[in-house]
């Protein structure tokens, strides 16, 4: 049953990082009052909170503290405890439900689903053990990649194999249980939609944003992303298919390859707003953090239209000195920056929005900034 949540009344966020934070301020604007579950006191989304609940994400009675104090709950991150939350919706109103926590957790369940929407994926094969692995790679033959079902982002948890020989790299991931081994997609470009519904059905996408990714961490989107009409309709149409599919509430992302002949194949979901939604925070018409509580509130949805073409540079530990230096020089640069502590070298601290009429200028004025260079 869809409810609608007004403001005044309290939203409960599970995980309390950035996304949460542009959560919570999104949900601010609009009088909505904020709780948040977080291990750590002042986490980035803490800080802007009315609440804060300071216990792990799969504290029973943290939960139901988090459930008597919140009027809705959402969460902004997948890797929370599964069998939490769906106890959680048992006795809370959690519009997204649990079940998309569930598939998306694991690469064999999350594959298995965009397969049954009817969208491309690499081929691949699951593994329990590198003996199987060593059985069953010939179906997909090499290069490959290699990767744990369980708890891998950001590159993290999987290996690239060129050959039989190099087999024995990817022993040391079957540590964390299952694997799959996909086949290596030679794309061209890297790009991803972030779709959002609510439980009425009504389901927007932002614009397509292409991905530079550095050392596998998300390092510039820009949008629209420089591919074809083709690729655009083909992403969205497959961004909608899988929200369908799956009876989406609130938001995913679906990160996918472009191939050279002008197809797409999907690499994976996260269900949440994701870093590379973050341009629409300046760069369209409603962004998806304020897309994402009206999902939840059983609001009606808001068109996205982009503004005008945009890049979101994130800013890692390693960028916050020389960004906080060049302030001054770039006053058409929104910034942020997610309150988090320790500067730590490729830790997410913040990025920043730029909104352009000349993509190429703009990636210019990004590198001669030496902000980024290595
Ligand atoms: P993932 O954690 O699955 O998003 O993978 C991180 C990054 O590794 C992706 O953004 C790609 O750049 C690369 N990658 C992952 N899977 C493949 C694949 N099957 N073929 C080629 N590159 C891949």
């Amino acid at each position: 049953m869809t409810k609608t949540i007004y403001p005044g009344q309290t939203i409960g966020i599970i995980g309390g990082g950035q996304l949460g934070r542009m959560m919570a301020l999104a949900a601010k604007e609009a009088g909505f009052k904020i709780a948040v579950l977080d291990p750590t006191m002042e986490s980035p989304c803490g800080q802007v909170a009315d609440i804060q609940i300071i216990a792990s994400f799969n504290d029973d009675s943290a939960l139901e503290e988090l459930a008597e104090v919140s009027d809705v709950i959402t969460y902004e991150f997948e890797n929370i405890d599964y069998k939490g939350l769906k106890r959680l919706t048992e006795f809370a109103y959690v519009p997204q439900g649990a079940e998309l926590v569930r598939i998306t957790q694991n690469r064999i369940t999350e594959k298995a689903e965009i397969r049954k929407a009817g969208v491309l994926i690499a081929n691949y094969v699951v593994a329990t053990s590198p003996v199987e692995l060593k059985a069953t790679i010939e179906e997909i033959g090499f290069p490959c990649i290699v990767k744990t079902a369980f708890g891998g982002y950001d590159g993290k948890g999987q290996v690239k194999l060129n050959s039989k020989e190099e087999l024995k790299l990817a022993t040391p991931l079957f540590e964390h249980g299952a694997c799959i081994a996909e086949a290596f997609v030679p794309f061209t470009k890297e790009i991803s939609v972030i779709v959002q519904r609510n439980g009425n059905g009504e389901t927007y996408c932002l614009p397509v944003g292409e991905n530079i990714h550095k050392d596998h961490i998300l390092h510039q989107t820009i949008v629209p992303a420089r591919v074809s009409e083709t690729i655009i309709t083909q992403a969205t149409k497959a961004a909608e298919q899988i929200a369908d599919h799956l009876q989406l509430v609130g938001t995913l992302a679906v990160e996918m390859f472009v191939l050279e002949n002008d197809t797409i194949v999907i690499n994976e979901l996260a269900p949440r707003p994701h870093n590379s939604g973050h341009y629409s925070i300046e760069g369209t018409t409603i962004s998806q953090f304020h897309q994402h509580v009206r999902a939840i509130c059983g609001w009606p949805l808001r068109k996205p239209t982009l503004h005008q073409p945009t890049v979101m540079v994130n800013v890692l530990g390693e960028h916050v000195v020389p960004l906080s230096n060049a302030i001054s020089k770039y006053p058409d640069w929104s910034i942020h920056l997610y309150g988090k502590e320790e500067a730590k070298t490729k830790r997410k601290m913040g990025h920043v929005t730029i909104l352009t009429d000349d993509i190429n200028k703009t990636l210019q004025e990004i590198d001669h900034s030496g902000i980024w260079s290595e």
